[in-house]
Order: structure tokens, then sequence, then C-alpha cells
């Protein structure tokens, strides 16, 4: 055994899958999904071949030859808490391709499914979320990102519902006998009130990138290349093509500073509320939180960043988790710079600022377990999900600026270029971005401690906090609080939501119940429609033992699934002691059936460390 991810059972002395051709039967009635998989490996192979699953019922599986042979398997009896467990099969020589049937689980990590009344719509709703390591729970399959693979997906769906994938859409038809390949029985697959929706992925992706919804879905055209979906009707469409009118222009600048937009399209999904994060950069649609809808076009700041995953993290994608910071350092410094150009570097600079704040708090999250400071930390063991942080993306944009500032932006620029050619489509390690930025910068060693950025815990000494007047003003209005001073109105007058959750995250942890709640008479923060300010200001309400605010606290945590707020406050309640902890329990107890199962066992793990 040759492992090749500490998160997959994936050996890599074997070859991997390089296509899968899926057929899904969508049973909203039992939250299943009834599967075929005809999975075709890099090269020919015989005999033991592991693939990773996860609460996956495997029926059969058998050759690719008319008639098939069944091949023989195991499926691992007792599941590895983090990794899931390993099907082993033993294939007949010089073996190709061959055919799994199974189901998943109505508790698939990956999937969320919505009944009628938890939708806008009032319609089903399904939805995928692969990264980190989920694509196992929706089919079998060498779930690391060091294997790409390419695609075919039909998705066999009630016909009042539409389906959509980070694929090529080919179309949507009546079901064929020839399409279910064993997925199910040919008269479920072909019963009326069915259709089936076709895609393709010919751009091969690492396995967190396969992504879909089905739902009641719409969609507004926004440019040549881009368009907007969501379920909830026109008022929600409209709502959303007015936030995201500027996305094309957006996609040009990204051309411009890091080279062709390779993935043809550039599509946004618009999820339910309970999508556990802001944004994932599904290629060619990106899935995003309702929340970024705030009727000011700043979703542009997260838009910008699932673009700049366009070229990095999905065309260069990091080799295992481990490398992480290669996916989300690199995108949050194209994100700054995409912002930047579109928004000014005046919005740059307080996105940094931000950013820089929130870098500090990561290590006193984590300052008795540093290993998780570091951009590379090793992870054998540790589930991703419960270590997800803000350091591979603020440490990781960090040591991107501090070599921009090294050897000067133009060169940087070229810099980057040529890394998003010379490795697009391939999968790579620290070590290989180390070994290009010495061959082509050369010297660079002997001028920044690479040593120190990738193996060191902490922040480095030449990190730097960003250096904008805004930025710096709101840093003193903060720190003007702890003596009783609240911002006038006239020095808050132009802020938007960000410049506020700024201010909040810099006012000291140690404030009075009494400052907290002025605060909040004249400006209103708890009542917020942006859900950045409400919880910044509920994060800083819960620990000053504002109990006012429960109702606010309650509110929030059972109408918004997202990890980045469900994270703070859970955390906030739970460290306190009697009330607010009983108080975060009830909420969890009540609110958790409405959590993307990722969501529901990263709150799970909160409180229970803090039980
Ligand atoms: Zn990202």
């Amino acid at each position: 055994m040759a492992p090749v991810d500490p998160h997959s059972y994936t050996d890599g002395a074997h070859p991997v899958t390089k296509h899968a051709a899926l057929s899904f039967y969508l049973d909203f009635t039992v939250s299943t999904i009834h599967a075929s998989a005809l999975l075709t490996l890099s090269e020919p192979h015989s005999g033991d071949l592991l693939l990773d699953t996860r609460a996956v019922s495997v029926h059969s599986a058998t050759t690719a030859a008319d008639p098939p042979e069944p091949i023989p398997f195991s499926l691992a009896a007792s599941p590895d808490p983090v990794l899931g467990s390993a099907l082993t099969l033993t294939l007949p020589p010089d073996t190709t391709s061959f055919r799994l049937t199974f189901s998943t689980s109505p508790d698939a990590s990956a999937l969320q499914w919505l009944a009628p009344p938890q939708t806008a719509s009032a319609q089903p709703f399904v939805f995928s979320q692969c990264q980190s390591i989920h694509a196992r729970s929706v089919f079998p399959c060498h779930d690391t990102p060091a294997a790409r693979i390419t695609f075919s997906l039909l998705l066999n769906v009630p016909s009042q519902l539409s389906a959509v994938a980070a694929a090529r859409h080919v179309g949507r038809r009546d079901p064929l006998p020839s399409d279910h390949c064993g997925a199910c029985d040919e008269a479920l697959w072909c019963a009326p009130g069915r259709v089936v929706e076709e895609f393709e992925m010919e751009q091969p992706v690492p396995p967190y990138l396969f992504a879909f919804a089905a739902g009641g879905i719409g969609s507004r055209d926004l440019g040549p290349r881009t368009r907007v979906y969501a379920e909830g009707g026109d008022k929600v469409l409209d709502e959303a093509a007015r936030e995201f009118a500027g996305v094309e222009d957006m996609v040009k600048v990204g051309e411009d500073l890091f080279g062709p937009y390779e993935w043809e399209r550039f599509d946004l999904l618009v999820l339910p509320p309970s999508f556990p994060y802001g944004g994932m950069e599904n290629p060619r649609m990106v899935f995003l939180t309702p929340t970024v809808i705030k009727g000011d076009a700043s979703g542009a700041q997260v838009v910008a960043h699932e673009l700049a995953h366009s070229w990095t993290g999905n065309l260069i994608t990091n080799k295992t988790n481990e490398d992480f910071w290669l996916n989300e350092g690199f995108t949050t410094y194209a994100e700054r710079r995409i912002v930047e150009v579109v928004q000014g570097e005046e919005r740059a600079a307080l996105n940094m600022g931000i950013g820089w704040r929130g870098l500090n708090q990561m290590m006193e999250r984590f300052k008795d377990n540093m290993e998780f400071t570091k951009l590379k930390p090793k992870m054998a063991g540790i589930d991703p999900d419960d270590v997800y942080s803000e350091v591979p993306y603020e440490k990781g944009f960090q040591f991107l600026w501090r070599i921009e500032r090294q050897i000067g932006r133009p060169a940087f620029d070229e810099f980057i270029k040529k890394y998003i050619a010379t490795f697009k489509f391939q999968s790579i390690d620290t070590e290989t971005f180390l070994e290009f930025l010495k061959a082509n910068v050369p010297g660079i060693e002997n001028q920044i401690d690479l040593h120190l950025w990738v193996e060191g815990t902490g922040i480095p000494p030449d990190a730097m906090e960003p250096d904008s007047a805004i930025y710096k003003k709101i840093c003193s209005l903060a720190a003007e609080f702890k003596s009783g001073k609240l911002p006038s109105e006239d020095e808050v007058a132009d802020w938007n939501g960000q410049e506020w959750e700024l201010y909040l995250e810099n006012l000291p942890t140690d404030v009075e119940a009494s400052q907290v709640t002025a605060l909040d008479e004249r400006y209103k923060l708890s009542e917020s429609r942006d859900y950045e300010v409400k919880v910044a200001f509920l994060q800083l309400a819960i620990p000053a033992g504002c109990k006012c605010y429960f109702n606010e606290v309650e509110k929030c945590l059972k109408q918004v699934g997202r990890m980045k707020y469900l994270r703070p406050l859970y955390s906030s309640l739970a460290k306190c002691s009697g009330e607010e902890k009983m108080l975060a329990q009830r909420i969890f107890s009540e609110a958790q059936e409405f959590y993307h199962p990722i969501a529901r066992g990263v709150a799970e793990s909160i409180l229970s460390k803090h039980s």
C-alpha cells in the first residue's frame, strides 16, 4: 500500500479512476440516490483496487463486458470516523472499466435533502457539497484531489423539478430504458412524471468539485457566458440578477490578470439558506449562500473569490488537504487583485484588514494546537471540517503578498501567469510550488525564510498589517470604544457592512454589557440585514452577558446554516456557563434538521468540546 493522501484509501501503486459515467435516480421520498457508475481506470489493472466510500450501500460490482461478469468486492465493516469505509474490489486480469450499482444513505454527508416546507419554491430540493472529503458519500471514488476525473451524469428527477450541475448541460429529455444501467428498475427509471437531465464534464476535476442540485430552480441571463440560477421565483431571481450584474466584467478582469478563463461558462447558483459555506467554487457553476445578496453589490467579494478559484484551486489543485493553502491562499490573493480592479484599492485594503484580524484570531483559536497555524499542517487522522479555518486563506495570502513585496508586482504578476500556465489541470503539493518559486525567482530563499513561512507555527515577523487610511481609522475608532466613545454618525456615514464588520471585530473583548447595548441602540446592528454585521455584533454581545439578544441569536441560528456564522455563535454560547450553554443546546436540538450534514457535524463537535 502506497498512500497518496492522508484522507483517502487510494493506493498510489494502483491506477486511479479517470472517468465516471453516472446514472442517478433521485428518490426524494426517502432522501436516497439509487445509482450506477461505470468507472474507467487510467490503465488496465488486475487484483485489488481500493475506493473511498462513506455510508454507501454497494449492491453489485461487475465487469463492463457483455454479458457482465460479477467482480468480488468487500466493504469495510466498521467505517473509519474520518475516512469512511474502503471498498475493495478484486478485478479480473487487465480490467480498465467496471460497473458498480449502489444507493446513498439518507445521511450522506455531502447531500442535503430539503422537504417542500423548507424551500422557498415549496418543491423538494437537494444539493451536494463535496469539499473536503464528501464525494465518497455520493459515489465510490478515489476521493483525493491528487486524482482528477472527467464524468458524464444523468440525473433522473420528477418532471416538475429542474436539475443543474457543475458540468456542461447536454439536455433535458424523457428517460430511456438504455439509461438506467442498473441504477434502479427500468419501470421506476422510465415512470411517467420523470425526466432526465444530462450533463457532461470534459475537463478533469478533483472529486471534491463534483456538484449538482435539483429543485424548483429558475434562471436569469447576466451576460454571454454568465447566468444566475436560484429557487424561489421571480423576486429572488430579480434580486440576484441585480446583485450579480457585474459578473461578466469580473470574469474579464480575471482573464487580464491570470490568463484565459478555461471553463467556458461562469454561472452562479444561489442555494437555500442552509448552504454551509459562503460560496463553493464548483467549476462552471459556483454555489452561493443567499446571504451574499445584500442589495448593495457587496456580494461581489465572495463572487470574486469563487471566480479566482477558476485559476487557483480548479485549474491548479492542492494535491492533498495538507496543501490546502495552495488553493485558498492563492485564491485570497487573486480575489483581492480582482477586487482592487473592480472596487478600488481602498476596498481591497479593507478586505486585507478584515483578513489580518481573522488571522490573528486564529492564533488564539489554535493556541493549544499550533500545528494548525502552519501553512502545511500534518492532517493524518484529522477531519478537515474540524480544523477548517482562515489560516490557509490569510497566512497563504500573507506569504504570497510577502513575495510580491520582495520582487515587485510586475515580476510577481509574470510569475503567477507562468505558474498557472505550467501547472494547469494538475494537482501539486507545496514542495512543487517552492521548487518552482526558487527556479523562477533565483535567490528568493536567501531573501525570505521560506521554511519558516511553510513549516513554522504562528505569524512570521515579516507578515504585514495592511496600510490603508480607512482601515487605520476604523481600528483607532475601535480602540476608543474601551474608554466609552462610540463612533459619531458623521464618522460612520459612508460605512457599509465590511466597515462595520472590521470595527466590531476590532473592539476589545472585555466590554461592558451597557456599552454593547448603547452601541446597538444607536446603530441597530443586532437587526442588520447584513449577516456579517449582525453576527459580528452578536459575537460581541454574548460574552459581554447581554441576554437581551438571545432572541436574535436564536433567529440567526435557525434561519441561516452558513458555518461562518454557526461556528462563532455556537462557540461563544458554549464557552459561557449556565444559561448560554443551555440555550446553545436547545437551539441546536431544534435547528439541526435544517442544517447541511457538514454544518450539523461542526456544530455538534463545538457543543461536545465545551460540554
Ligand atoms: Zn476558496
